[in-house]
């Protein structure tokens, strides 16, 4: 279960999220829990996180350094200590022109530097409405994917999230986003192998909420979830987490 906090919590507030959940959060051994925060507390959290807890940044620049005023780049992560990094968020795809290019040097600079990359893909609206979302997942997962190997895989989490459910309160059913999670499993398995397939997670997103979270991750296919608004509350995720380990 991903926490994706986006541009949301000032210091304090970040580490009263974490003294909040860290005693209660369930093993690791029974779900992995994960805060993908904003990059200026990411070292606080590091510093803090209790041992059933690891932390993410949300973006970064697949250069190790440069003139590239603003960015972060895969070895300043690394030297903080965050385990994962979210790219391709479609916020990023959005507003800030990241391409399935860019996302695919970011994936593998991320994997260079032994970051975990939790690859966000998903339609729009309108593609899902002219039917074309199998069209653009499979898009997505090779041009992102490119140049992957198959025993990369293993540190590599996928959150299939239309873009249409972000941040809007509209939940995809939970039988159409199992289904879409089958399909990207089902592309995973054409690019390397049935075994691949089964042990890459595959997460939902997009206004998973407590309300919601059982059905969701009680599907086939669904492995978790990447979880914006319901996450920034400690109460609302301890429960998300929660709902995973039923
Ligand atoms: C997200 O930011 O990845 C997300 C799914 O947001 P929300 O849960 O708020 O829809």
């Amino acid at each position: 279960m991903i926490a994706n906090w986006k541009m949301n919590k000032t210091r304090d507030e970040a580490l009263n999220f974490i003294y909040a959940v860290n005693e209660a959060l369930p093993s690791c051994e029974k779900v992995d829990t994960v805060v993908c925060a904003p990059a200026i507390v990411l070292r606080d959290l590091v510093k803090r996180q209790g041992d059933n807890l690891r932390v993410g940044a949300q973006n970064m620049h697949y250069e190790e350094s440069g003139a590239f005023t603003g960015e972060i780049s895969p070895i300043m992560l690394q030297t903080t200590g965050v385990e994962y990094v979210i790219l391709g968020h479609s916020e990023r795809r959005q507003y800030f022109n990241d391409t399935d290019e860019t996302i695919n040097k970011k994936v593998i600079s991320a994997l260079k530097h032994n970051l975990k990359p939790i690859l966000c893909i998903g339609e729009s609206l309108e593609q899902r409405e002219s039917g074309v979302t199998h069209d653009v997942l499979k898009q997505q997962l090779e041009a992102d994917l490119a140049g992957v190997s198959p025993e990369d895989m293993e540190n590599v989490v996928i959150a299939y999230e239309p873009i249409w459910a972000i941040g809007t309160g509209k939940t995809a059913k939970a039988c159409d986003a199992n289904e879409a999670c089958a399909y990207v499993r089902s592309v995973v398995k054409n690019l390397y192998n049935a075994a691949v397939a089964e042990e890459t997670r595959v997460l939902y997103g997009g206004s998973m909420k407590p309300s919601n979270v059982d059905e969701l991750v009680a599907q086939s296919d669904i492995d978790g979830g990447l979880v914006g608004g319901a996450s920034l509350d400690p109460e609302s995720f301890l429960k998300l987490v929660n709902a995973c380990v039923k």
